[in-house]
Formats: structure tokens, C-alpha cells, sequence
């Protein structure tokens, strides 16, 4: 058996790529080999859209040593579930950037599309297969998250052309309003604790002066988050010294206004600052039409540390 298994902290194109990517594979290969896992438990608009669409949650395997895996939605080792350095990978599929390394030839799948579930997708039409109703919902939920309902700069024209057949597929008319709906779960805190909000959507980068952490959360209104910035710096602060990081990050981004607050613990304001191309005000501050973490954030923040 092949356990199909995303990232740490998994978002819902992490689950969603697992759960799809199984039954295609299954599919294509007329017998169940393949099972979706997780590498963590899941946040809220994921919970909310395997209810929707009438799936349970993945397996959780929090360490994967001795599994036979695909990854998906990553492909960095440190982003990967415990014990990866002694699990058997056969296949990779992504659409980050590339830093990985293997001793085996494998099956390495990327594409710069928005989501992993976009390649999936792809994957079921271009074997003259389709979806079925719920799995087409499933990895729509998850390309609308991933490419922010399309105004990501990572979002594509085949992002575009999957949305509107997963869409048909789904039978949801008007998937720029189901989208919305997502993020209204999405960036509902007011019962989430602060660590729970930073590491929701989290990600750790490896760079010359140690180890980065950005987490990334959405919402349809910056004010919600307005009565917890200090709390949040705070909490990124205990992470930074806890967990040995040298910088902690978290970008609240409003999809409505197309722009980011950024709080930040960090060891070397001035580095911060110049990935950032702005002076921090108490640890703070909100750049207009900033809303990638992989497009623009990541690639800022690796430049300046690995200098
Ligand atoms: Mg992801
Ligand atoms: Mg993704
Ligand atoms: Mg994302």
C-alpha cells in the first residue's frame, strides 16, 4: 500500500490533492493501492469542505518512516511529515519551488500552476476520466483557496479552465461566491487561539542565517484581527525563541483590499526589513498587493537571508 500524504500543518489543497490523487490512481490502476493521509490535523475550511463534499478525514501519519509515499503539494524536506529521511518516496507531485534531492530515480511531477489539485484535475481529463461530483467539489474548494478566488499572482489560465469545469462538474453556479464563503470560514478567529492561527497555514524555509518560519492567513476583513495584533507578535516571538527560528513570520492578507499586515519576531530587524522593502512600526506593517507567499514572500525573504 502507498500512502498519499501532503505537508506539515496541511492546508486543504494538501488534503484535497491526497484524497483526489488516491482515487485517481486507484482509478487508473483498478485496485486500491493508494490511501490519502495527512500529516497534521486540519484546519477549519478543510474540515468544513470534506463535510461538504462527504468525505472523512485522511489517515493521520505523523511519521512516515518505513511508508511507501507520494508526497504532494511539496516537495522540501523540512516541509515534509516526520520521519521522511527513512520513508520510501515513489512519486512527487507539486507546484512549488524545487529543492529536493533523492538517491532513487522517482516520478517528480511540478508544475507552476495554483494547486496541486489543479494538476490532478488536469490529470483525471487528460484520461478522458471525470470526477465525480463530490471529488470535483473537493479539489475546486481547493484551487479557489490556494489561488485566493484567482487574484493570486500564482493563479494561471489553466487554473482558470480547471475552476470552470470542476465547477460545472460541482454543480455550484457561482464559484466566485462559494470561494468568498470559504474564506468567511477560513478567517473566522475569534475561538481560535493565537498559536493555532500562526501555525495554521505554516511553512519552514532553511537559509543561511537559520531557519524562517511563515505562517499566512486570509480574510475577508483585516479589522477581524485588529483587538489580536499584540497578541500575535507575542506569540511569534515564543515561537521564534522555542523552536530556534530566526525569524517568525505571519502575513494577514485581506483578499478584499489585495494587501497584507505583517507581524514579525525576528532576530536581525534590518534583513527583516529589507526582505520586507519596508521599516517594520512595532513589529508591523501592510504592504499593498502583497498576497503570495510563494511568489512574493518566500522569494524576498530567501534572497536577503542567503545573501
Ligand atoms: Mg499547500
Ligand atoms: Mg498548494
Ligand atoms: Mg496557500
Amino acid at each position: 500500500m502507498v500512502y498519499i500524504i501532503g505537508h506539515k500543518s496541511p492546508d486543504l489543497d494538501s488534503i484535497a490533492a491526497a484524497v483526489s490523487y488516491a482515487e485517481l490512481k486507484n482509478n487508473l490502476e483498478g485496485k486500491e493501492e493508494y490511501f490519502p493521509a495527512r500529516a497534521g490535523d486540519v484546519n477549519k475550511e478543510t474540515a468544513y469542505t470534506l463535510e461538504k463534499f462527504d468525505f472523512g478525514n485522511p489517515e493521520l501519519l505523523e511519521n512516515i518512516a518505513g511508508k511507501e509515499v507520494i508526497l504532494v503539494d511539496h516537495n522540501e524536506i523540512v516541509q515534509a511529515a516526520e520521519g521522511v529521511s527513512e520513508a520510501n518516496i515513489i512519486e512527487v507531485l507539486d507546484h512549488h519551488k524545487i529543492d529536493f534531492h533523492y538517491s532513487d530515480p522517482i516520478t517528480f511531477r511540478s508544475l507552476p500552476w495554483g494547486a496541486s489539485c489543479t494538476i490532478i484535475a488536469q490529470d483525471f481529463f487528460a484520461h478522458n476520466l471525470e470526477p465525480n461530483k463530490n471529488t470535483a467539489g473537493l479539489m475546486l474548494s481547493a484551487i479557489l483557496v490556494d489561488t485566493v478566488i484567482t487574484k493570486s499572482p500564482t493563479c494561471t489560465d489553466m487554473d482558470r479552465q480547471i475552476i470552470e469545469k470542476l465547477a460545472k462538474i460541482a454543480e455550484i453556479e457561482d464559484w466566485k461566491q462559494f470561494g468568498m464563503e470559504l474564506f468567511k470560514i477560513r478567517s473566522s478567529v475569534n475561538e481560535l487561539s493565537a498559536i493555532d492561527i500562526i501555525k495554521g497555514d505554516f511553512k519552514d524555509f532553511q537559509t543561511q542565517v537559520g531557519k524562517l518560519g511563515i505562517g499566512q492567513v486570509e480574510t475577508v476583513d483585516l479589522n477581524e484581527f485588529k483587538d489580536r495584533e499584540e497578541e500575535l507578535i507575542q506569540e511569534l516571538g515564543k515561537i521564534k525563541n522555542s523552536e530556534n527560528y530566526h525569524t517568525v513570520v505571519l502575513f494577514i492578507t485581506d483578499i478584499i483590499k489585495e494587501g497584507s499586515l505583517f507581524l514579525v519576531a525576528t532576530t536581525d530587524q534590518k534583513k527583516t526589513e529589507r526582505a520586507l522593502q519596508s521599516k517594520l512600526e512595532e513589529s508591523k506593517v501592510f504592504l499593498p498587493g502583497i498576497i503570495s507567499r510563494k511568489k512574493q514572500v518566500a522569494p524576498n525573504f530567501t534572497c536577503v537571508f542567503n545573501e
